[in-house]
């Protein structure tokens, strides 16, 4: 339809969209409004500000809200500040886009694992819908995962429901594998029966 998306970021906390957003020439990271938000990135386990460009938590403080200023205001939101000009010439500063939440990464067997990359692999696979929890656990010393998805309609009702079934878990053991390195008991579900989340969502139990 020739229409150009452009990623913009924004928290409900401070004014909603418009916190940072991509320029149509550059369009590699979002330029962060300097003029009304001043950013910072932190460590989210020592609260220690990190240098311009390395990965972590992003806080803001905004420079000319009134009525409900916010100072260091902790996202929870993972991402890193891109120092690289950007070749828009706009000399506000870029954040990249958000990998994960501080309070959501998850350290299975060593391996740290955020759910959006969960997601990403689970929504490249054919007959599954967006709609996921994760269970983390511990057996022994052991961490465990377990994934439960729901599966499109169309395919649960298929008549060849339990080979087609096996093949769809074959294939997301074998994508968290290759992608995230992590292997996890996989469940699939019925359509719409897992819990339904408004806003950020938190599909993560964690019984360790
Ligand atoms: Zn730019």
């Amino acid at each position: 339809m020739d229409i150009m998306a452009l990623n913009i970021y924004g928290l409900s906390e401070i004014m909603g969209p418009g916190v940072a957003m991509e320029c149509t020439e550059g369009r590699e990271g979002m330029h962060v409004f300097e003029d009304h938000f001043l950013v910072e990135t932190i460590n989210p386990d020592t609260g220690e500000v990190l240098p311009p460009g390395a990965m972590g938590e992003l806080v803001f403080t905004t420079l000319t809200k009134e009525a409900f200023p916010l100072i260091r205001y902790r996202t929870r939101d993972i991402s890193h500040i891109i120092t690289a000009p950007c070749r828009c010439g706009r000399t506000h500063q870029r954040m990249d886009r958000v990998t994960g939440r501080s309070d959501d990464m998850l350290i299975i067997r060593g391996v740290n694992v955020f759910p959006s990359q969960i997601e990403a692999v689970l929504v490249g696979i054919q007959g599954l819908e967006p709609h996921y929890q994760l269970i983390v656990d511990r057996v022994g010393t052991l961490d465990t995962l377990e994934v439960q998805v729901e599966v499109s309609d169309a395919f649960f009702s298929n008549a060849d429901e339990v080979r087609v079934l096996q093949k769809i878990k074959k294939r997301i053991n074998k994508d968290l594998k290759d992608f995230l390195g992590i292997t996890a008991k996989i469940k699939l579900v019925e359509p719409k029966s897992l819990q339904r989340f408004e806003g950020k969502a938190s599909r993560v139990i964690d019984k360790r």
